[in-house]
């Protein structure tokens, strides 16, 4: 069942979401949900969906980014981002560690704000301890496009939007991003647009 992603201005977005126990995640309740999210995710269509963009405050997500989703988008800029295909999986209660202190700015984008885009700072490698839909223990090392998604999906579980962390001064529509940005380096916005107005 395809559910309704709230936009920005609901509580919900905004909450830390609360942990599932283990008996929670077994429950029927929870089993259903996260194939509503699949497909939810999947229809948008996007990479990775929380439950409090479902109205749910649950520290719950998932994540799937398909070969067909990458063939889109030009060969330079998948290699640029680091991107490629990310089998579906589940996040529970999850906890990110960044490692290391590089970061790299790309336009990234959210169901829950649609129709914007933005210029967002993000570590390039991260590790995330998690339990997956059985309730298991896993442990993800990622890096690149990947470790974006998990750490926009992680904020989405403590009331962070990407909006939090944009460089404000990129935030564009859509529109005008497929228009002016969407094949050029990141660092060309800085070109035609500066960091800075000029003193009046
Ligand atoms: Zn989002």
């Amino acid at each position: 069942m395809k559910l309704e992603i709230v936009q920005a201005g609901e509580a919900t977005l905004r909450r830390k979401a609360r942990r599932l126990s283990r008996d929670e995640i077994l429950a029927p309740y929870i089993q259903d949900l996260i194939e509503s999210m699949r497909e939810t995710m999947r229809g948008a269509p996007g990479v990775g969906v929380a439950a409090p963009q479902l109205g749910l405050p649950l520290q719950l997500a998932v994540i799937e980014d398909r070969p067909e989703y990458i063939e889109k988008i030009q060969t330079e800029q998948a290699i640029e981002r680091q991107r490629s295909a990310i089998p579906f999986h589940v996040l529970i209660n999850p906890k990110l560690v960044v490692e290391g202190e590089e970061v790299v700015e790309f336009f990234e984008g959210c169901l829950s704000l649609a129709g914007f885009t933005a210029i967002v700072p993000r570590a390039t490698h991260v590790r995330v301890e998690s339990l997956n839909e059985k309730a298991e223990p896993v442990v993800i090392a990622a890096e690149g496009w990947y470790a974006r998604i998990l750490q926009h999906e992680i904020d989405h579980l403590n009331g962070i939007l990407y909006i939090d962390r944009m460089k404000s001064r990129s935030l564009s529509t859509l529109d005008n991003y497929t228009r002016y940005w969407k094949d050029k380096p990141s660092g060309e916005l800085w070109r035609q647009i500066p960091e800075r107005s000029p003193d009046v």
